[in-house]
Parts: structure tokens; C-alpha cells; sequence
């Protein structure tokens, strides 16, 4: 028989109660016992629903209140200094590893967090040096084996496996300069064969060790490591899967196939076209292969007859008990379930599927794989193929106006006028800046009366002037706010907003909503991806009304704020029957409309932020070109539509720009913010290095955490920074939007800034 699988699931709850109970417990609303016993009831339902969807393989420990990495962090000891010895219980430490904190008298930093791989999900990087004293604090992987064991569901555990834990982590700063974090692999070991002798011994059959590192290029030199590692554990593991998801294992396969693992699981939706040599590889073994036919990436629903195809070529090399239907990767990337949307019409969802409809795929499938005949496996089939046989009719209609744009655009769309150093003289004649200008990076709080009016006005309990007349309040504050602080270059603080790319999108054709679609992006920080269901184009202006009134409330200049198309591509749930190329160049020309609609209104700096350009990047060099060159012409589409007097900013988060910083550079913008106050200046070097010439404004301060920065440490850091990049480059801004803060520490944040952008303006 063929079996089911899924290799993870939304932590997050159908209603988002994990968010609502951390939140409350950071809040001191409720205890530790009462958050304990909220994330109980949610594992509770989610492996009885799993197990009610018919999945063989209910995953089991890959719940986590913030980060599943730095779950493993805590687990290992993997504690920097800094947050030891505070006073703190271990649940405080956690989550002050994750976020910081500042209050009793502990002031931390959060650790740096990255994205996970090409998604939009963020870990938590673990800290490693010579010092490193791994031990085993506490076993999350058996009590939740053993929560779920209670409730009568025998699960398989899931562990991120020990290369990819050392190689997603970091050196810490205490490090001696050459430091590797994989060279404590022989530290590691010993505490990892605890964890799973333990999980062994509690009767799990099966552990399921993650290693996505081996989808990456650079696995090919751990062969040793994972060779290692792997006899060491599986002498005394449960019976090893070993995981790989979103890309293909390519030459790294000649190892892995010959790990002592009793089970391997690859992803069939993002590199389908490996199968065939899996196969090969894995057959003279034992080794049963899982099949991630099941995306845990898109929303969309499973075509099974191209799936059972692929399956179907398993098991006639391998028989049905060496395979496995599984989704591709943890659900986590995609919302609970299609159940809570109501709004949708039964025509779009009758082409989505989210986690808990997946979960009924990969058992439909399995089913299917194992010749079922039971009736309602047929009816399945039979639903599944009408519905995508309606999809496809459905993509066959698509907008010839938009197609015709695209077909049309010409080189000379992609470039500015003039270069930058001709702009950026005519920009100094338009907007007046001083020396080391400060800005922000677009948002400003959003409020629970913010929150509150929008609510209302999607209600209908308030109507749409009255819900205008609050934002241009709203507005009209943030402006004198602005002021009040000191900031040169001011934005209208985004409060239309619900998010910025759901906004962007609301106001596109081509995108569909949902309204409880939530997907976890980092801690309590949960984002609700649009979905691009059909060619994309801009009915009218979008943000022009919100910039030009915050430009005539002020006689500072203002600088307009646009969400840039490969973010949006990015950050929503995209199309899979057209190519992303496609659908981020229909993108960058509605955005481009847009762009030179605000010139018009007599705005004089737009920024366009790309994000998600990095994280958007193929986990394959050579499949990198490809994608730079359209995810770089897509932002100089959108932008070079302008005069030379615009001032165009870009800005990026969490951007390791090392090894694509010829593409930073060809984006072209004015002035383009990066994060900078966490990753040690590394960044900043980097733009040193290459001689860049633009403006640049490196994050003087991490506002994913609630904490103040100092006025001396902003000072510090602008002198850090000064000793690398050139003055006349530099723009002074936090290193992200503050959206997310609260007020005071807004404020009190922004004060030290200013205070510390005047003193450099005497100083330099
Ligand atoms: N302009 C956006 C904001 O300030 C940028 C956010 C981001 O890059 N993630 O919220
Ligand atoms: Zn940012």
C-alpha cells in the first residue's frame, strides 16, 4: 500500500489563536501555563483533523510558538551569552532570543533573523562558536510525540537535522575570525543521538530529519558531514526519512542515496523532472521514496492526474510500499483551510486548495497509487478532474490589452534619462535636502484605531467618506509628527494600508482575496497573501490621493510609497500556468502608470520597495541569471518612466547582497535603505566593494523589536558606517517600516535618530 504523508503543518490555528495567545503572554495577560495549554489545543486539532483526512504520517513536534529553528536553538543550548544569566525563565529566554526585550531592567537585542530558503518565512539564525556547549535542555520532539500519543495519534516526528541546523546558523561575534559552525558537528551528535535514542525508545517508528540544505549548491562539499553524521544517528535513530524540499538535489544525490536512511523524501513540485534519476538511484537500496506531489508552497489544487503519473512511475520501479504521497514541504507556507472563506465565489475556490484540503490530497492520491477501489477515491478523481479542467478554461480568457503591453515593451522602457550623477544634480535643484538627510521607510504604527476604522469601513458601518476623513487625519498627524521630530524627507505613513502587498493588490486586477488566509512570516507576524488568479493591469490611480495630500498638508518634501513588483509577485500566492517573468512585468506596468501618475502630482521622491528580491532569488546558481535579469528589469520598468528630477528610492530587508550586487547596482535607484543595524557593516563593505555611487541608506536601527536605541548607539553606528561609505551618500533612516511598533518607542527611536543625523552633520 501506498501511504500518505505530511511533512508539516500551519502552526499557527484555524483562527489564529497561537498569535492571540503569545501576544496575550508578552502582554502579561496570561500565564505561561494558559499559553501552554492554548498551543495544546491547537496541536490537539491539528493532528486530529490530519488523522481525519486520512494521512498516514500525522507530523508531529514542528508546532512552535515563534520559530521551529530557534526551537531547536533552545533545545541545543544554542543560547548566545547575552541573554543568559538575566533572570529570565526559559520560555523568556526563547522568546527574547526571538524578538529582545527591554523591561525589568534586561535590555537584549533579538537575534538576526533570515528568510527560510526562497519563502517569505523568517527563522531565527543560531549563533555558533568555539564556545558553543550543546546539550540537550529539553526534548520538544518527545513530549510533542508524547502529547499526541495521549490523544491516542501515533505521529512522526519531525527534527531539523543536524548539517542543515549548522549551516543555517552563523558565527557569533565572540567567533575567532575563520570559525565554521559545521566543524561542531562531532559536538552536536551526541546530543542529537540522545533526542532520537529517546524518541526511539517512546516507540516512534519513523523520524522525519529535514535537511533542505541539500537542495543548495554548497551541499555538494558536506558530503563527509552528512556521511557522518547519518551512520552516527541511524545506529541508534527511529527509522531516518530524511527530507529535501523546495529545489532539486542534482549531484548532491550521489551521496544521499547512499546514507544508511531507511526512507528519502524529495519535491516534485518544484523539480518534478528529478524523479527519474531518484529513482534510479534509490532503487538496488531499501530506501522507501517520498513523493512531494502536493505543493506546500501554492494554494492551488493538485492536478492528479499529472501527479498519479509521477506516482504511478514509482511504484512500478520501487512497488507500493517503498513509496510514499507526500506534500512537498511543510504546509506552514499556506493557510489552514478553505473552510473559513466565505467570500470567495464557489468558482475560485473550486480552484484553490489550502492545508487541510493538501491533506486530503496526498491520502486521495495515496489511495489512488495503491489501486483503492473504494467509490468515494473515483468520485475524488472524477471532482478533480472537472474542477481543473475548469481551471484551464478559465486561464484560456485572458486580457489582450494587458498580453499586447507586455509584447510591446522595448530596452529603452528599462533606463532613466539621464545617469545618476547627471539626476542627481537636477534632484538637488527639487528637493531640498541637508547633508546625511533622515526619512523612514514608509509605515508608521498602525493603531488599533486604525485597525479599528478599517475594520468598520470593510463592515460597511462606516461609510467611505467618512473612513477617508479619518485616514486624512491619520495622515495629516504622522506629517506634524514628522516635523515635530526633525525628519527631512517625509512619507504619509501608509495608514490605508492593511498590508503592502494585499494593498497593492486590492487595487489590481487579477487578484483574489481571502479572508482568514494567514501564513506566518515571523513570530506572531502573520500575512495574508493575495492570489494572482489572471493577467494583471491597474484600473486607476492607487495611492496618488493618500501622497498628494500628505504633500499639501506640509512644505517638506514628500516621498511617495509603492510596494515593487517582484515583491508583490513574491509575496502573493502566484499563478502556476503563466511564468513569474510574465506575471511581474504586467506587474511593474500598472506600478510604472503609477509611478508617473505621482511625478504628475508634483511628488518628488517615490520609493518602490523590493524586498523580496533577494529571497525571490532560484536556490540554484544557475538558474540565478535567469531571474535577475527579469526581477531587475521588472523594477526598472516600473521606475524609468520618469523625469530626472524624480528621486527614486528602493529598499530592501534582510538582503545578503554578496553575490548579486551587480544587479543591485543595474536597479539604478536614487537612493536605495537596507538593513543594516544587525549584520555588523558586512553589508555595507559589500557596497564599498563595489565602488557603488548611488545613495544609501543603511538602517541605523532594527525596528523588529520593541527596544529604544540609544541616541550614543545610533552615533556609534553612523560612525561605523561613515568609516566605510562616504558622506555625501548617506541618508539616515531605521531599516525598515514601523508598522509594526508601537508610538512611544516610535518616537523615542526617532528622536535619538534625528539627534544623531545633527550631530554627524557638525562632525563630518
Ligand atoms: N514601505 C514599507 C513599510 O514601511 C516597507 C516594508 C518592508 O520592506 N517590509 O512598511
Ligand atoms: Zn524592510
Amino acid at each position: 500500500m501506498v501511504a500518505s504523508a505530511v511533512l508539516g503543518f500551519p502552526r499557527i490555528g484555524a483562527n489564529r489563536e497561537v498569535k492571540k495567545a503569545v501576544e496575550a503572554y508578552w502582554a502579561g495577560k496570561i500565564t505561561a501555563d494558559q499559553l501552554t495549554q492554548a498551543a495544546a489545543d491547537v496541536k490537539k486539532t491539528n493532528w486530529t483533523s490530519l488523522k481525519a483526512k486520512g494521512v498516514d504520517y500525522v507530523p508531529s513536534g514542528e508546532f512552535s510558538l515563534y520559530d521551529h529553528v530557534l526551537d531547536h536553538s533552545a533545545a541545543f543550548n544554542v543560547i548566545p551569552k547575552r541573554y543568559v544569566g538575566q533572570g529570565l525563565t526559559p520560555l523568556d529566554v526563547y522568546f527574547a532570543m526571538g524578538r529582545g526585550r527591554q523591561a525589568d531592567g534586561v535590555d537584549v537585542p533579538a537575534s538576526e533573523m533570515k528568510k527560510w530558503f526562497d519563502s517569505n518565512y523568517h527563522f531565527v539564525v543560531p549563533e555558533f562558536s568555539e564556545e558553543t556547549d550543546f546539550k540537550l535542555n529539553f526534548n520538544k520532539a518527545i513530549e510533542e510525540y508524547k502529547e499526541a500519543q495521549a490523544l491516542g495519534i501515533e505521529t512522526r516526528p519531525v527534527v531539523l537535522g543536524p548539517v542543515s541546523f549548522l549551516v543555517l546558523g552563523k558565527a557569533s561575534k565572540d567567533a575567532k575570525p575563520d570559525f565554521q559552525p559545521l566543524s561542531l558537528l562531532p559536538n552536536l551528535l551526541p546530543v542529537y543521538k540522545q533526542l532520537l535514542a529517546d524518541l526511539k525508545t517512546a516507540g516512534a517508528e519513523w523520524v522525519q530529519l529535514d535537511e533542505p540544505v541539500l537542495v543548495l549548491d554548497k551541499a555538494a562539499s558536506y558530503e563527509k558531514e552528512y556521511t557522518s553524521a547519518y551512520s552516527e544517528l541511524s545506529a541508534v535513530a527511529p527509522k531516518i526519512l530524511l527530507t529535501t524540499y523546495f529545489g532539486r538535489l542534482d549531484s548532491n544525490l550521489n551521496f544521499v542515496a547512499k546514507l544508511p536512511i531507511a526512507g528519502l523524501h524529495i519535491d516534485l513540485d518544484r523539480a518534478p523532472g528529478q524523479l527519474d534519476e531518484v529513482i534510479v538511484a534509490v532503487k538496488p537500496t531499501n530506501i522507501v521514496l517520498s513523493l512531494g506531489l502536493v505543493s506546500g508552497r501554492n494554494i492551488w489544487k493538485t492536478d492528479f492526474q499529472a501527479a498519479l503519473k509521477l506516482g504511478q512511475k514509482a511504484v512500478d520501479a520501487l512497488g507500493q510500499d517503498r513509496v510514499i504521497v507526500a506534500t512537498s514541504s511543510s504546509l506552514l507556507h499556506i493557510p489552514v483551510t478553505l473552510d473559513s472563506e466565505k467570500k470567495l465565489t464557489p468558482q475560485q475556490k473550486d480552484w484553490l486548495s489550502f492545508a487541510l484540503e493538501k491533506a486530503q490530497e496526498v491520502s486521495v492520491l495515496a489511495k489512488a497509487l495503491s489501486s483503492s477501489q473504494e467509490a468515494n477515491v473515483s468520485y475524488a478523481l472524477k471532482a478533480n478532474e472537472e474542477s481543473i479542467s475548469r481551471r484551464r478554461e478559465f486561464e484560456r480568457t485572458s486580457d489582450d490589452a494587458v498580453r499586447k503591453r507586455v509584447a510591446a515593451i522595448t530596452p529603452e522602457m528599462h533606463e532613466r534619462k539621464s545617469p545618476f550623477a547627471v539626476r542627481k544634480e537636477v534632484q538637488k535643484k527639487h528637493i531640498e535636502l541637508p547633508k546625511f538627510p533622515t526619512t523612514t521607510i514608509g509605515s508608521f504604527p498602525q493603531t488599533k484605531e486604525i485597525r479599528n476604522a478599517r475594520a468598520k469601513y470593510t463592515k460597511g458601518e462606516i461609510t467611505e467618506e467618512q473612513y477617508e476623513d479619518f485616514l486624512k487625519k491619520e495622515i495629516e498627524s504622522v506629517v506634524r509628527f514628522q516635523e515635530t521630530v526633525g525628519l527631512d524627507l517625509l512619507v504619509h505613513g501608509e495608514p490605508e494600508r492593511n498590508d503592502m502587498v494585499q494593498y497593492f493588490g486590492e487595487q489590481l486586477n487579477g487578484f483574489v482575496f481571502t479572508q482568514n488566509g494567514w501564513v506566518q512570516s515571523y513570530g506572531s507576524r502573520y500575512v495574508r497573501p493575495p492570489i494572482i488568479v489572471s493577467d494583471v493591469s491597474r484600473p486607476g490611480p492607487i495611492t496618488v490621493k493618500w501622497s498628494s495630500y500628505a504633500q499639501s498638508v506640509t512644505k517638506f518634501p514628500m516621498k511617495g510609497m509603492l510596494t515593487g513588483p517582484v515583491t508583490i509577485l513574491n509575496w502573493s500566492f502566484p499563478r502556476a500556468d503563466v511564468s513569474r517573468e510574465l506575471q511581474s512585468k504586467q506587474l511593474a506596468l500598472a506600478l510604472r502608470d503609477e509611478v508617473i501618475d505621482l511625478e504628475k502630482a508634483g511628488i518628488h521622491a517615490v520609493q518602490v520597495d523590493e524586498p523580496a528580491i533577494r529571497e525571490g532569488l532560484p536556490l540554484r546558481r544557475v538558474d540565478w541569471d535567469a531571474y535577475l535579469k527579469w526581477a531587475v528589469d521588472s523594477f526598472k520598468l516600473a521606475t524609468a518612466g520618469v523625469s530626472d528630477a524624480l528621486q527614486t528610492h528602493s529598499h530592501f530587508c534582510y538582503s545578503d547582497f554578496d553575490d548579486i550586487f551587480p544587479s543591485i547596482q543595474r536597479l539604478d535607484a536614487d537612493v536605495i535603505s537596507i538593513e543594516a543595524s544587525k549584520s555588523d557593516m558586512k553589508l555595507i563593505t559589500t557596497f564599498k566593494h563595489y565602488g557603488y555611487s548611488n545613495n544609501i541608506g543603511p538602517g541605523v536601527y532594527d525596528i523588529h523589536s520593541p527596544r529604544v536605541p540609544g541616541d550614543q548607539e545610533i552615533r556609534d553606528r553612523l560612525k561605523a558606517m561613515l568609516e566605510i561609505l562616504p558622506d555625501s551618500l548617506l541618508f539616515v533612516n531605521p531599516d525598515c517600516g514601523l508598522k509594526t511598533r508601537g508610538w512611544k518607542e516610535t518616537e523615542a527611536s526617532l528622536k535619538n535618530l534625528v539627534s544623531a543625523a545633527r550631530w554627524a552633520r557638525q562632525h563630518y
